[in-house]
């Protein structure tokens, strides 16, 4: 078979890895570099705390293969907790915690209640005091996302691959073919358009609309402060405040943390790349209240994820050898080492993920973003 995906970020290349190491010829379009989209952007936070059942599958999948990949090139999964958690007087989020936790545990997933106490023993650099109920999952950690990226590029190239970066590509959905920008033309058995937030706009242009939005978000990192004890800084969970919509993790210059999320559409080509003074600002409050003091603001970012109107993704095919792999409210890349991979099965004539199926939409629903994380 010969496939053409469209899109170097997390989920395109593992697509390009699978399809190249079982027999498939892959052309993969970039129109910038290796993790030049989102991926480049992500904070890295990697976790299956998921309750439904092909979610939870996913999650499970996805962390197996992280931990697979681990130690080859420069990719590292570095084990690590995630916890979340809501404050006392969210009664909203506090009991959406209490129902999703056993969910979860149904699903399978290594993940428990916590409280303050058991939270002060295990992570004694975090302040617990306000928290009314708080979930630990097990199954964690976290990496540096464009150095997955770069790893399955390489190994999908070792495969046989060819990755053409810097050549911006359309698709002719009618023909099966993919247009370069400078007018070469290449026909295919089968195209995945996995272009992160340009995937929407991609579509439209070959005439296919799908029901996806761009939205903005913001993190940064920041080094720890003089006061944190070395010993305490080793046992940084990461960590996911419910109440506050915010997350934080280690990092290698000492905490990365996030979210400032746009619950309003973004323009793929024209949206503000730098961080909003009010995100870094806020962030720095709720780092001090939960970390206690920490040190300068080192690196201060914003990056586009994508919505749908069920908050599921869209996978699979939308039409006779055109495929979708896109809307990851927030978790494509901790989920990408599966989700790709069943685009890749799907492109190979399974069907692995049949609810997450595109065609379930018109296209041309109306609907609000939600941010993927939100408990509610
Ligand atoms: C600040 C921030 C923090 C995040 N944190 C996390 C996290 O902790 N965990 C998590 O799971 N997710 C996180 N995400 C979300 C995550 O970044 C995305 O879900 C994931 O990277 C999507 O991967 P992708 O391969 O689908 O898309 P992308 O990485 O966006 O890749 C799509 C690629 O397609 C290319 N492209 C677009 N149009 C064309 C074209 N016409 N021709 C050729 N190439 C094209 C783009 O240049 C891009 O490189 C975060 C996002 C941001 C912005």
């Amino acid at each position: 078979m010969k496939a053409a995906i469209i899109g170097g970020g997390a989920v395109g290349v593992t697509s390009a890895y699978d399809l190249a190491r079982q027999g498939a010829e892959v052309v993969l379009y970039e129109k910038d570099e290796i993790a030049g989209g989102s991926t480049g952007r992500a904070a890295g936070v990697l976790y299956d705390a998921f309750a439904a059942p092909e979610d939870a599958r996913v999650g499970e999948r996805a962390i197996g293969r992280f931990r697979e990949f681990s130690g080859e090139g420069d990719f590292e999964f570095h084990e690590t907790p995630y916890v979340w958690f809501a404050r006392e007087g969210d009664e909203k989020r506090v009991e959406a915690i209490r129902e999703q936790v056993p969910r979860m545990q149904e699903s399978g997933r290594d993940v428990s209640f916590a409280d303050a106490d058991e939270l002060r023993e295990r992570f004694p650099a975090v302040n617990w005091r306000d928290v009314a109920v708080a979930a630990v999952a097990e199954n964690a950690g976290h990496t540096d996302p464009a150095s997955y990226a770069d790893l399955l590029a390489e190994k999908a190239r070792e495969e046989g691959a060819e990755i053409r970066t810097d050549t911006e590509a359309r698709i002719d959905a009618d023909a099966l073919a993919v247009e370069e920008t400078d007018g070469e033309s290449e026909s295919f058995d089968a195209i995945l358009v996995a272009a992160g937030a340009h995937t929407k706009r991609l579509l439209a242009i070959a005439g296919i609309p799908v029901p996806l939005k761009p939205y903005r978000v913001q993190a940064l990192t920041a080094g720890f402060g003089g006061t944190t004890r070395s010993e305490d800084r080793a046992d940084l969970p990461m960590g996911y405040d419910a109440t506050g919509g915010y997350y934080f993790r280690p990092h290698s210059e000492g905490l990365l943390a996030g979210d400032g999320t746009e619950e309003v559409e973004s323009d793929p080509d024209d949206w503000a790349r730098e961080a909003d003074r009010e995100f870094r600002e806020i962030t720095r409050d709720r780092l001090g209240h939960r970390l206690g003091e920490f040190g300068a603001t080192r690196e201060a970012w914003a990056g586009l994820c994508v919505a749908t109107p069920d908050r599921d993704p869209l996978l699979g095919e939308l039409r006779d050898g055109l495929y979708v792999a896109g809307g990851w409210q927030g978790h494509g890349f901790m989920r990408a080492p599966a989700l790709g991979e069943a685009s890749a099965d799907a492109m190979l004539g399974e069907n692995p993920l049949p609810e997450f199926d595109p065609t379930r939409f018109d296209g041309d629903e109306e609907f609000a973003i939600v941010e993927g994380m939100t408990v509610e």
